[in-house]
């Protein structure tokens, strides 16, 4: 007789960024295994790729989790942990007071999740003249990745590459697929520097996930906030 595997409850969720509904499931031991093997000394690399690799098991929609913004991966991480290790989640932190030396322990939970993005720019269309504006899409959380180890006017020219996807003018749309990366080059070296400036602030205000926890030290008993941010921080 075979032995009796249950079947795991299934959610559903829009994600905050690229409004995508996805089906999922939670975490499993094998797959959670798999998680706290990678926690100790890992790269934030390899931290994400553990991420992915966990929530592209649990989706149980058509859909490749890296190609999601950033943002819409920490936030389908967290409700996945939510959804199977428990509601809240106990944080351990060194005090913020000078002199001592105890731990402050912090519980966070879903409510205290916060998601920023800035509404002026959300339709990601960016004018650079009267004649000449650039549409721009929220990178992908692999597109990010592939960045993390540049300086930061070579990352933002590499950001551009991948994630502005049509240029318009008076009388075309161009459609940024059909030309190659050289060409789209040419197309940045070509532009002032404030119209560079203007372009580069869509991705300083890319969206991202906050966790506001409130905790106090077990030692001196203070009372501390803190807000964490970046999916490392979440692992
Ligand atoms: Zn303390």
């Amino acid at each position: 007789m075979q032995l009796p595997i249950q079947s795991t409850p299934e959610y559903s969720v829009e994600l905050p960024v690229s409004k995508k509904t996805v089906k999922y499931r939670p975490f499993l031991v094998k797959e959670q295994r798999n998680m706290i093997m990678i926690k100790q000394d890992a790269s934030v690399m390899e931290m994400y790729y553990a991420i992915v690799s966990m929530l592209q098991s649990v989706c149980l929609s058509e859909l490749k989790i890296d190609e999601l913004p950033m943002t819409d991966v920490e936030y389908l991480f967290m409700l996945v942990r939510t959804k199977s290790v428990g509601e809240t989640q106990d944080v351990t932190m060194p005090c913020i007071v000078e002199d001592c030396d105890g731990t402050a322990k912090f519980k966070t939970d879903l409510s205290n999740l916060e998601i920023i993005q800035p509404d002026n720019r959300a339709d990601g269309l960016v004018k650079l003249n009267e004649e000449l504006s650039v549409q721009l899409v929220v990178p992908s959380s692999k597109q990010m990745m592939s960045v993390m180890d540049k300086d930061e006017s070579e990352m933002i020219k590499d950001l551009m590459l991948v994630s502005m996807t049509k240029i318009y003018d008076n009388e075309n749309i161009y459609d940024l697929s059909e030309y190659r990366d050289s060409e789209i080059v040419d197309f940045l070296e070509s532009l002032t520097i404030e119209q560079f400036a203007n372009i580069s602030k869509f991705y300083e205000d890319l969206p991202v996930m906050k966790i506001h926890m409130k905790g106090i030290c077990e030692k001196c008993g203070t009372k501390q906030d803190r807000t964490l941010q970046g999916f490392a921080n979440f692992f």
